[in-house]
């Protein structure tokens, strides 16, 4: 059974935080078009899915599904920002925002969703998700490095097996510098942070992936930057993703990379 119930509360929320962004902005011009995007937006997901009594699993009909093409000017990311994002405040829920692109990943999160909590007055928390290959494996650098943030720093040796050839003095000199830094919590493990470009070859021996990773078992756990940034998008309201891990996460039964289905 398909129920639909956009309530006062939420009608008025996004009436009140468009108007909002209106009063804020002199040069606003409120478009319908944009006007009905939101109100299909909110409509559909409003539609909760309630499973029979008797059946196995919810069937999905479609009205909870809403396909909307608008051209440019429209307005159509502040739309389903704010539609979305009072929806998944009010059900409790993560809004998932998927794109092909990193620089529509980066405009979201860079100026769309700012520019959403700056003028409607709607606090929506939000984060990037990114792929396991975009962040440090603490365990696989403290093997090579045999450091951990415990032990002395000074005493920088790295054992020649895991290495399938001869080190060269540079790339040990990377190694450490992020060991260091890691240690020191002034580097966070994201790739995306460090300064200096990292060679593909040498980042590889420092990230990790599902197969390799040692999840609950593993000694760094708790200070895992992939598991403490995987812990971060299950607290945020709007988690900004891409297609391809969308795709992945649905692939492993969902809720491994990013929120569970039935959370967002
Ligand atoms: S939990 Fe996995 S990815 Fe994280 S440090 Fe351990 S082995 Fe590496």
């Amino acid at each position: 059974m398909m129920v639909c119930m956009l309530t006062d509360l939420e009608k008025n929320a996004i009436s009140e935080h468009y108007r909002t962004i209106a009063e804020n902005l002199p040069n606003f011009c409120p478009r319908p078009a944009q006007r009905e995007m939101i109100a299909a937006i909110a409509n559909a997901f409003s539609r909760t899915l309630t499973r029979e009594q008797g059946k196995e699993a919810p069937t999905r009909e479609g009205e909870s599904i809403v396909v909307i093409e608008g051209p440019t000017g429209v307005g159509k990311s502040l739309a389903y920002l704010l539609a979305g994002g009072v929806m998944a405040q009010t059900r409790q829920k993560r809004l998932i925002v998927s794109s092909a692109t990193v620089a529509l990943q980066e405009q979201l999160v860079g100026r769309d969703l700012p520019f959403v909590v700056q003028h409607s007055g709607l606090e929506i928390s939000f984060a990037l998700a990114k792929g396991r290959a975009r962040y440090l494996c603490p365990y696989k650098l403290y093997q090579l490095t045999q450091q951990n943030a415990q032990q002395s720093l000074l005493g920088f040796e790295t054992p020649l097996v895991l290495w399938d050839s001869k080190p060269k003095p540079e790339e040990l000199e990377v190694l450490r510098n992020l060991a260091e830094q890691f240690a020191a919590r002034t580097f966070n493990g994201d790739r995306d942070a460090w300064a200096e470009k990292i060679d593909d070859g040498l980042w590889a021996k420092i990230t990790n992936d599902r197969h390799g990773c040692l999840k609950n078992t593993c000694p760094n756990r708790a200070e895992c930057p992939f598991f403490l940034a995987r812990d971060v998008l299950e607290t945020v309201d709007v988690v900004v993703a891409n297609h391809d891990l969308l795709l992945s996460d649905i692939s492993m039964g969902g809720g491994v990379i990013l929120p569970a289905p039935e959370h967002r």
